[in-house]
């Protein structure tokens, strides 16, 4: 089978290709994508942050549409609509067994080698082996994936909003209701008002936060923010400022969605004593944190992390469904531009200059 992609041979640079796929095995599925987001952790790879193995496709957050199964799939048929999960879990280890597909060990060894989590990747150019981005190479016309990693969608959402759904809006809404979860009446700040940004500013206001000052240099983001919940909203450079007008003790939840050591830094700074603070995105390969003992012998702080939303996402999405359903998530305001499959690198460059929305590839 043939599938054109959008292939990074270096960092810094996608082409399209046309790739040798395999066949589905037994317990995978073929998905013919129809959206694809560019996620924070896709531009760490093509920034060069993270170690990866090349060529490598990248793209983890998308929505498609059911091919073919292969033997003994018998939870998905052709024609069904569905979102990609990039954490299909081992099911054996720790991490699985707890209900956490994406803290398995076997799955961020796949990560790290650019494999499936079964360990080969199923797709090739002129016979040399081709990588997978974060266990899933979605920017591309189609993937052969486990099964367990395509989750039904339903018919409702349409396929360029529901690619959100895949990982910033599974990341951004558990960060908040599964990892933080707050009691009503809160105050809340966001670092970062991206993609992941804007569904924890519509989480926490979902839980019930009293104040969300949402922070991000860009001000179309910002002004994104202040509609989706945001009460506040200001540039880095004015937190001190902005934190001491929303309380002078400080924040009850700071959520970081950069995941920069920097951006830590300021969250557990403006975390009110006893409050905690959430790393949500990733850091670059390397950094290293600075912390003062201080914060959490005198000022009792908590300062932890969530990875994907802190719940399997199987569970998770029929919920997010439901709350998309009723009108309390949106998603359509944030799908940002859209760019084909031909023009990946200009979405991954239109990602990195700050564009509001998410930027999405359309295969
Ligand atoms: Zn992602
Ligand atoms: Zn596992």
């Amino acid at each position: 089978m043939k599938t054109r992609a959008a292939v990074m041979f270096q960092p810094g640079r996608l082409e399209t290709r046309e790739l040798e796929l395999e066949e589905p095995a037994a317990g995978e599925v073929v998905v013919r994508m129809h959206a694809v987001g560019v996620c924070g952790t896709d531009l760490h790879s093509y920034k060069g942050e993270w170690d990866r193995p090349t060529p490598i496709v990248l793209g983890h957050e998308g929505a498609g549409i059911v091919e073919a199964a292969g033997a003994s799939v018998e939870t998905l048929r052709e024609g069904d609509r569905v979102v990609l999960s990039w954490a299909p879990a081992c099911g054996e280890c720790g991490s699985c067994r707890r209900g956490r597909p994406a803290a398995c060990g076997p799955l961020a060894a796949a990560i790290g080698r650019g494999t499936l989590l079964g360990g080969r990747t199923g797709i090739s150019l002129a016979g040399e082996t081709v990588y997978r981005g974060t266990a899933t190479g979605a920017l591309a016309e189609r993937v052969v994936v486990d099964a367990g990693a395509a989750m039904p969608l339903g018919e409702a959402v349409p396929f360029e909003q529901a690619a959100l759904l895949g990982c910033a809006a599974l990341t951004g809404v558990g960060a908040v209701l599964n990892a933080a979860r707050p009691q009503p009446g809160f105050s809340a700040l966001v670092l970062g008002a991206g993609g992941v940004g804007q569904f924890v500013v519509q989480a926490a206001r979902i839980a019930g936060a009293t104040a969300v000052l949402a922070v991000d240099p860009v001000e179309a983001r910002r002004a994104q923010a202040l509609s989706l919940g945001a009460t506040h909203a200001c540039a880095p450079d004015d937190v001190r400022e902005a934190v001491r007008e929303l309380d002078p003790d400080g924040v009850d939840y700071a959520f970081d969605a950069v995941g920069a050591a920097a951006t830590t830094r300021i969250a557990l700074r403006w975390t009110r004593s006893g409050g905690t603070a959430v790393v949500v995105g990733l850091p670059a390969a390397g950094e290293k944190l600075e912390l003062d003992p201080f914060e959490f012998s005198n000022r009792e702080k908590t300062l932890t992390g969530t990875i994907y939303g802190s719940e399997d996402p199987a569970v998770a999405l029929p919920r997010l469904l439901e709350l998309v359903g009723s009108g309390e998530l949106e998603l359509a305001g944030l799908v940002g531009p859209s760019f084909r499959l031909e023009d990946a690198d200009a979405a991954f460059r239109a990602s990195l200059a700050g564009e509001p929305g998410r930027v999405l590839v359309i295969p």
